[in-house]
């Protein structure tokens, strides 16, 4: 019988916590994964027993017992709880904390893990027998009802149907009816699956499909398929047997707010239980998600991000669409990516996982052309009368005079377009009016006073905004530096090109997409259905813009910088870039219409640019490759990032340049030095660093980098983990904040 519980808490604390058990409750039902309520501190905590152990190292005395047991059986089970193990000890990130992070919030605050039950009314034997009922002529209908539903109705379908509870009770009282409970998400669908007929599958479809149908245990696709080349349906049809088989799906989405075609499909095709998580669901309906998944009666579970935490009774198959997408990779906190750790649990729940793009990540795609993963390819897109993704044209605006951004032969373009009846897309990377105030009598620039950053300039509501800070100032009339009044904004927004496109084209409608515009889920439907709507139209937007939607009469796609991107210190930049041209230009002609896509750029020399222009992504993409596998970069080596931050330079610099100092034997352990006394036996672990952030000044503090790579995970995450033991005992290191961001998405 176990003595102490260890208890997962959720503090930032890289520690479990031993508490004795709960005096007066069996110890056999302190369980691993049950949720217990203790003191810790002044305060009272929610934990989770994670394990048992018969001995502390605290003396007896000091352990306090649990307070409260608050479920008899456990909410996690031991797989899931190996998963979070797993999780917390990759991302170097404490196992209370991770735990916590993945878990419903009711389930956070104390609430019972119970379903909401539903009343089930059924007729009795007596109740199908009965020949009539003369005097209560509305009973009688009811339990006629009833009587053609031999597995009974939920009270919610008894109420819609004009039935009153009370007739119910009487009908019971006579004990012609009763009713069990049961959760409200059930599985059970009677009769078929499909609930409207599958496509007819292209060639290239069929063979993807036939392909992952045939896969057995763990076995990954990367589906790389042309925008519109129809790789939603392969998912349809390769998920439909493993509904077939009662085994439920997860399919991870980038943002479901913006694309809920990718549902509405999902809930069209099949006639089973399809939980959508999303930011629109109440912590209610959240919880009530999570435990029909983990009771096994959520058959399609879609998902954003934090998905990939939910937990299956049978999980039989994981599809993440736009895997190389940036809303995987969280970016602060518990810094994981949702389809790494997919594939991790596929792996262990031994399924297969397609991977879904038009532009998959460097990362996959090396994976897949060096036959870890299966490569599927959809190079058309379906029906002949739909024309392929329109060729990305350069437009060489060197020496061209913009207007408010705009090259006069762009806009003699949207001209012809919107003449001809149909939707232009405008893509400006950059929401606000414009990305800058300036004087042009001194040269003085907005800049933000807490960060190395210029102040955009929003019109509505106005305003000078930081968007690294959150900073808000109002817009100034005179210049603070020489009080001149000739104020002028540099650069442009979305603000800025709305206000001039309205002007240009007065009687054209014009929706903007980008997070000001569009701040909740309902005002983007609204916007979405008003484009769905709409004959010749202008819509103008950010990257919300770029993604999965489908807009059948947009029929040019203008790009009014193409550059940024292309000389970025970050060496991902140029991959992000490519994709998002392309995810940009795939906008263009997915209906009958032929589509145009116009770059606006002042570099058509550009070697990268052209190639992807020319060449398409998929060639981009194998070059750059290349280049990375040259340059020892990821996907070829593994890198981590030591984040840190502080109130001075000096004080950053100093902590992380001890611990550089700290972390030399291991560095040079791993470059093949001999008498190196340490386990790490492989080559190549490299140091750099510390250096100052690209934005070294951020929210008043000071933030440095410290870079580790490496060809094999081993040493990378024995040397994080040494520089961790270094900073936790480390005086100095309590007065800065550090966090390491294992495989980065940026830098
Ligand atoms: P992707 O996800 O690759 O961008 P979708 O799955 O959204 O592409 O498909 C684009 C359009 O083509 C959708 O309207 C879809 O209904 C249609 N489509 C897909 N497959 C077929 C097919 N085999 N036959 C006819 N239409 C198809
Ligand atoms: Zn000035
Ligand atoms: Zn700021």
């Amino acid at each position: 019988m176990p003595l102490i519980l260890e208890v997962a808490l959720p503090v930032p604390l890289d520690a479990i916590f031993d508490y004795l058990p709960h005096p007066h409750t069996a110890h056999f039902r302190q369980a691993l994964g049950c949720r217990v309520q203790v003191s810790f501190g002044q305060r009272k905590l929610i934990g989770v027993i994670v394990g048992h152990k018969q001995a502390s190292d605290i003396s007896p005395a000091k352990i306090k017992p649990i307070e409260h047991l608050l479920d008899l059986d456990p909410i996690l089970d031991p797989g899931w709880l190996a998963k979070i193990r797993w999780c917390a000890r990759y991302y170097h990130h404490p196992l209370g904390d991770t735990l916590f992070s993945c878990l419903p919030t009711l389930l956070k605050k104390g609430e019972p893990a119970d379903a909401l039950q539903d009343q089930i009314w059924f007729t009795t034997y007596l109740g199908q027998q009965i020949e009539a009922m003369p005097k209560t002529p509305a009973q009688w209908r009811l339990l006629q009802m009833l009587r053609q539903h031999p597995h009974g109705l939920e009270v919610s379908a008894i109420s819609a149907q004009g039935f009153q509870s009370t007739q119910l009770h009487k009908l019971r009282d006579k004990g012609l009816i009763d009713y069990r409970q049961e959760p409200k998400l059930t599985a059970q669908v009677s009769g078929p699956l499909l609930a409207e007929a599958e496509l007819v599958l292209t060639p290239e479809q069929t063979s993807a499909v036939q392909h992952i149908q045939q896969a057995q245990g763990f076995h990954v696709f990367l589906l790389e398929g042309v925008t519109g080349s129809g790789k939603t349906e392969v998912y349809l049809q390769a998920l439909r047997p493993v509904l077939a088989r009662g085994q439920q799906v997860l399919v991870l989405v980038p943002e479901i707010s913006l694309t809920p075609q990718t549902l509405h499909r999902f809930r069209r095709r099949f006639a089973c239980s399809l939980v959508a998580l999303h930011s629109g669901l109440s912590e209610r309906e959240r919880l009530e998600a999570w435990l029909a998944a983990k009771r096994g009666a959520a058959a399609i579970v879609i998902g954003t991000r934090s998905a990939v935490f939910t937990p299956f009774a049978n999980l039989g198959m994981v599809i993440i669409d736009e895997e190389q997408d940036a809303s995987f990779k969280q970016m602060e906190g518990l810094r994981y990516h949702a389809r790494d750790l997919a594939l991790k649990y596929a792996q262990e729940a031994q399924v297969p996982v397609i991977l879904g793009s038009a532009t998959p990540s460097l990362e996959s795609l090396r994976h897949a052309l060096a036959q870890h993963y299966q490569h599927l390819q959809l190079t058309q897109r379906p029906q002949t009368n739909k024309p392929t993704p329109p060729p990305l044209q350069l437009l060489d605006i060197r020496s061209l005079k913009l207007q408010e951004g705009f090259s006069l032969p762009l806009l003699k373009r949207l001209d012809t377009h919107l003449q001809a009846g149909n939707q232009v897309l405008i893509f400006i990377n950059r929401r606000g009016f414009a990305p800058a105030l300036t004087c042009y009598t001194c040269g003085w620039l907005a800049e933000c006073p807490q960060c190395d950053a210029r102040m955009t300039w929003h019109k509505e509501p106005p305003r000078l905004h930081c968007h690294h800070c959150d900073t808000q100032q109002a817009v100034m009339l005179t210049c603070p530096h020489c009080q001149s009044e000739d104020l002028h904004p540099l650069g442009w927004g979305t603000q800025r090109s709305e206000a001039f496109l309205q002007q240009r084209y007065p009687e054209i409608p014009l929706v903007r997409l980008d997070r000001d515009a569009v701040s909740t889920h309902k005002r983007l439907q609204t916007s979405l259905q008003q484009i769905q709507q709409m004959q010749a139209g202008i819509l103008l937007g950010t990257q919300m813009l770029a993604k999965g939607h489908h807009f059948p009469r947009v029929t040019l796609v203008a790009v009014l910088d193409a550059d940024t991107g292309l000389y970025s210190s970050d060496f991902r930049a140029l991959e992000h870039s490519g994709q998002l041209l392309t995810q940009v230009a795939g906008r263009a002609g997915r209906a009958h219409q032929a589509g145009e896509v116009i770059l606006q750029t002042r570099h058509p020399d550009d070697t990268n640019l052209l190639e992807l222009c020319q060449h398409g992504y998929s060639y981009f993409a194998r070059r750059l490759l290349e280049e990375r596998e040259q340059l020892s970069l990821p996907p070829y080596e593994y890198l981590a990032i030591l984040h840190a931050s502080g109130k001075t330079r000096e004080q950053v610099h100093q902590v992380l340049t001890e611990m550089a100092a700290h972390l030399h034997p291991y560095i040079q352990a791993t470059r093949g030095v001999e008498e190196a006394d340490s386990l790490i036996q492989a080559q190549g672990l490299n140091a750099i660093g510390p250096f100052p952030a690209p934005m070294e000044r951020r929210k008043n503090r000071y933030h440095m980098q410290f870079w580790l790579q490496a060809a094999q995970r081993a040493p990378l995450h024995e040397t994080i983990a040494a520089s961790l033991r270094y900073l936790r005992q480390h005086k100095q290191a309590r007065t800065i904040r550090y966090a390491w961001d294992i495989d980065p998405w940026d830098t």
